[in-house]
């Protein structure tokens, strides 16, 4: 009998790996600060890639999810003051569709649902982790729970709580930009139909994302922090007439906005990690800017993919260097394709330099002609590096 592989963060990224490790019959403890159901209720809307569809497929939560997501079929790219636009469209590229957007509140909820099938998964709610200890022989994680300190030790333990809770561990290296940007998400509704069409559109102020979910459309809309707020400080009428003339005409007026929330932006990433037996996934392991909705997607590759790699190793090797080098080879082209991807577009299309926004606007027209170079482009936003 080997020790569990303990998950420190039960969100879309660590049910994920447990949820996967169960459909392989590997015993999995995983603790998660919230309450169960916290977040069910939780609006913030994921871009998710076809090929993060095909892995929930693949652990039978997609039959759950298909009826509460929206297909993006097309995706219009443009840039403000340009006539210049790209569109990617799912029937060129041969996939049902290019992406889908779906709650974080139903993705959360269907993977819960999937893993308490499983009659021995061992999830400890309410239960915050507060130390990290990687050692030779086992990593050990201190938690609280109930007023109560606890420890539980294992071979292989893996921090997939989203980046935001624990200080230094050692072994652990992060590296941080900040972009100095925020961005603003909610959701709106259009005077158009939305036909799912996800626009991008890249403007001086930082690049806007609509993306059709439901009836209507979920925002992204970037900027400098001291920018957003002032959009965030402006009464409903005046936020949806601002983000008309910022947006264009594209969608018609913007007739309701929902509920607006800001995060900041930063591009994060870690150096090899050389503690023993702990391995980072998700959010926690790199957070990159929403630009291109890679982030979400990344991360739950790097949970499906270190979940191969555990069920491929003896248990006796787990969380061993050679398991672990294994691992972050098989995650770095993924990982940095992404965080340099998006830090590309960011620093190309967040300026507005003469000469510079006018090739910019050519070059979205050329990509609109050439077809391998945009055949690529879907491939790696759907698949990763294996794309
Ligand atoms: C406010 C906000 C809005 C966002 N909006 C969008 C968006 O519109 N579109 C998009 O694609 N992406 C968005 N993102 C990014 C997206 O949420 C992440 O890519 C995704 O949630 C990453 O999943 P994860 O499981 O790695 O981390 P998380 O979703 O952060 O999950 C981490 C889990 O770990 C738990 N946890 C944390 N600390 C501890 C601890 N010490 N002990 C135990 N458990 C712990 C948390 O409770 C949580 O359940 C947003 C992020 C934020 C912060």
């Amino acid at each position: 009998m080997t020790d569990p592989v303990i998950i420190v963060g039960g969100g879309p990224v660590g049910a994920t790996l447990a949820l996967t490790l169960k459909h392989k019959a590997i015993a999995v403890t995983m603790l998660e600060a919230r309450a169960k159901g916290a977040t069910y209720q939780d609006q913030r809307a994921l871009a998710l890639s076809y090929g993060s569809r095909a892995i929930l497929e693949k652990l039978g939560v997609w039959a759950k999810l298909d009826a509460q997501a929206t297909a993006i079929n097309t995706i219009h790219i443009s840039q403000r003051g340009s006539f210049g636009r790209s569109l990617l469209k799912a029937q060129d590229h041969d996939l049902p569709a290019l992406g889908y957007v779906l709650s974080y509140g139903a993705l959360t909820k269907a993977l819960d649902e999937a893993l308490a099938e499983f009659n021995d998964v061992k999830v400890i709610y309410e239960a915050e982790a507060t130390h990290i200890e990687p050692a030779l022989d086992a990593a050990t994680v201190r938690f609280d729970q109930a007023s109560t300190s606890q420890h539980l030790s294992s071979s292989l333990l893996v921090l997939a709580d989203g980046g935001r809770s624990l200080g230094d561990i050692s072994g652990i290296q992060r590296e941080t930009k900040m972009y100095g940007h925020d961005a603003l998400v909610t959701k709106v509704k259009c005077e158009l139909p939305h036909d799912n069409i996800a626009y991008e559109r890249f403007t001086p102020m930082g690049p806007v994302a609509l993306l059709p979910n439901g009836k209507d459309f979920s925002l992204v809309w970037t900027g400098k922090q001291a920018e957003v707020a002032q959009v965030m400080a402006l009464d409903d009428a005046e936020f949806l007439s601002q983000l008309h003339r910022h947006f264009g005409d594209r969608v018609g007026r913007f007739l309701s906005v929902g509920k607006r929330l800001t995060f900041p932006l930063k591009l994060s990433y870690l150096n090899p990690v050389t503690a023993p037996h702990l391995v980072v996934i998700g959010n926690a392991a790199q957070t990159m800017h929403p630009v291109a909705g890679q982030g979400f997607n990344v991360g739950l590759r790097d949970a499906y993919e270190l979940a191969q790699q555990i069920a491929h190793t003896a248990p006796e090797a787990w969380g061993q260097n050679a398991m672990m080098r294994a691992y972050q080879q098989d995650r770095k082209t993924d990982t940095k394709r992404g965080l340099m991807f998006t830090d590309f577009l960011v620093n190309l299309f967040s300026n507005d330099i003469v000469g510079v926004s006018s090739l910019r606007g050519m070059s979205l027209g050329m990509l609109d002609l050439l077809k391998p170079v945009k055949s690529r482009l879907v491939r790696k936003m759907s698949f990763g590096s294996r794309g």
